[in-house]
Order: C-alpha cells, then structure tokens, then sequence
C-alpha cells in the first residue's frame, strides 16, 4: 500500500509500505476518506509530538477489510474513536482512554490506503450519510462535547472566537442547542461560511473590539465564549469578553500568557478538551444527516500524493477550511 509518512517539521512524504496486518483486537480498515485537522498541522509545523516515520490522520471514513476476530465483516462502513489505550489501566476501565497511563504505540493513521484501528473504536456509519461528510465526525464531536461542557441552553448568547472547523463545528452545535451565536474570524469566507451553519452575526475581531461588540449585543454579555482560534493573544480577549457567571471553553491552543483579572471579578469558569466523546461522535453522525449544510466546511479534496502540499497550504492560511485527503483519488 501507500501511505504518507510525516518525517520531519514540514516534511510528508508518500512511499510504499506493507499492508499494516491487525493484531487480535485490531481491524484493518481500508480508508476512503481522511480529514486533516489542526492538530496534524501543528505536528507537521513544530516536529512536535509524533514521529518521525508514522502516518498521521483520525478523521476517518473508512471500510472494514480485515478483521481477523471476525466481529466485524467486511466491506462495512466505519468512523472510528481517535483515542487508543492499553485498556487495562485505571483511566481505560473507567471510560477515559484519551488519559491512558500506557498508551499503545501506533504508527498508523488515515493518511494511507489502509490503516488499523482497534474493534473497540469503530462506529457504524448511518447507510444514508456518505462517506465524504462523514469524514467530519471526529471533528463536529469536538465541537459537540464543547457544547456539552458548555451545557448551552435555549437562548443563550455563546460567542466563538476563530472559525476555523473546529470553531465551526461549535458553532454548528450551539446553533442546533438554540442558542444565538456571534462568530469572529478576520476571514471574510470563514464568517460567509458561519453564517450559512446558522451564526446569526459575525465580525472581523482585527477590525472591531469583541467585548465592546459582545455586551453592544446584550449588556450582560454571552453566556459562552469559546477560543477556537489558536492565536496567541485570543484566548485573553475570550475571557475578557464572556459575561460574568459565564463559561469560557478552550479549544484551541493558544500558546500565550492570560491575564485572569476579569475571570476573578466575572466568576467564569473555564474548561478544555482535546477531542470527542464516543456518544458526540454518535450525535454528530446525526446531525450531520440532519443538517446537510454543515458538509460545507469541507472545501477541498487532495488525492495521498497531494497530502503535503494540503498541509503547506493550510498552515500558510490559504488552503482552505477542512481538507480531506481521499486515497483513491
Ligand atoms: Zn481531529
Ligand atoms: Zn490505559
């Protein structure tokens, strides 16, 4: 098979390799789409965190092609479940295996014909969801389980700095949750797509000032407010703009110091993730049945060949939103 390896910072290159052969309680998946997300990016910018020599990539739709316990038949349509652990440690049993003590190493992701998964990971795809959205199940369950941690509410006005696909993806969920969004992104085609997932009004936040906006839009200010963007001086303007009492979710990664005065005096609490639960995941196949509009995050498709050009392209700003590389083409 071919598979795109990540080497180095700035480095993925294309090679053959053998099919990846699943161990007991592995299946062998063979990959119809994969979607690049931010955290692949930041991989790929810094060498940080994974590598060198493995395959990047768990945004998957993908069809069962071996599994050797045979629970799980071939030729059937699967998403998986990102996170991989030992299964036995007292993080695994509880539920958590994003916190594993003894993750298993893996070098395989999505970005290749085949790839392998655990059995436990797989989820079914709904027969009347393609396989292209489906690809944004991983990603939309993000956005999801921030809602959850959000727990929005009917009428809430929840704001999202940085509409990129994960930002998006929120927006989407607090959209379809009832609450009224304002987005903030200094791209015009990113608040154009926002607004098509049902944001209801969007700014460019190097041109206007979020907290004079924000509570311009209600005197109390938003009740959520989200940093999707992964700047470093947005998670600061996040919390000065949330409303007191409010929730601030961190959903990017912004590598900067925050001043938490207003945090104090505005009683906010904050929380972080770092991916989707199981059962978002399952709400984000749904809904992506539900509202077909949300598809209109993915603007591209590159063939594997093209997967380090998508890459360039993304951190350089002009690559688009979600890119999917699809093996076949
Ligand atoms: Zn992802
Ligand atoms: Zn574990």
């Amino acid at each position: 098979m071919r598979a795109a390896f990540f080497e180095v910072a700035n480095t993925i290159t294309v090679r053959e390799a053998p099919d990846p052969e699943p161990t007991p309680g592995n299946v062998r998946l063979k990959v119809t789409y994969c979607g690049i997300c931010g955290s692949d990016l930041t991989v790929f910018k810094t060498g940080a965190l994974a590598g060198p020599g493995v395959v990047l990539g768990h945004e998957l739709s993908a069809t069962v092609d071996l599994d050797p316990d045979g629970g799980w038949a071939p030729g059937t349509r699967v998403t998986v479940f990102p996170a991989r652990g030992c299964g036995e440690c007292t993080w695994c049993r509880a539920g958590y295996p994003r916190y594993c003590l003894t993750p298993p190493y893996s070098e395989w992701g999505g970005y290749a014909d085949y790839t392998v998964f655990p059995a436990n990971n797989l989820i079914r795809l709904p027969d009347a969801l393609d396989d292209r959205v489906a690809a944004l199940a991983e990603p939309f369950g993000v956005g999801l389980r921030a809602v959850d941690l959000a727990d929005a509410q009917e009428g809430d006005l929840a704001y999202v700095s940085g509409l990129g696909p994960i930002g998006l993806f929120a927006a989407a969920g607090l959209v379809s949750a009832g609450c009224r969004v304002v987005g903030a992104d200094p791209r015009e085609e990113r608040r154009e797509l926002a607004t098509k997932l049902g944001v209801t009004e969007t700014f460019d936040p190097t041109a206007r000032d979020p907290h004079t906006t924000l509570f311009g839009i209600d005197p109390r200010g938003p009740r959520i407010a989200f940093e999707a963007s992964g700047m470093p001086d947005s998670l600061q303007k996040v919390v000065d703009s949330c409303g007191p009492g409010g929730v601030v979710g961190v959903l990017g990664v912004p590598m900067a110091p925050v001043f938490l005065l207003r945090m104090f005096v505005g009683e906010l609490r904050a929380f972080s993730l770092a991916g989707p639960s199981r059962e978002s995941m399952a709400r984000a196949l749904e809904l992506l049945q539900e509202r077909p509009e949300i598809g209109g995050v993915i603007t591209g498709t590159v063939p594997l060949s093209g997967t380090e050009e998508a890459f360039r392209r993304l951190v350089a700003g002009d690559g688009g939103v979600k890119v999917l590389v699809q093996p076949s083409l």
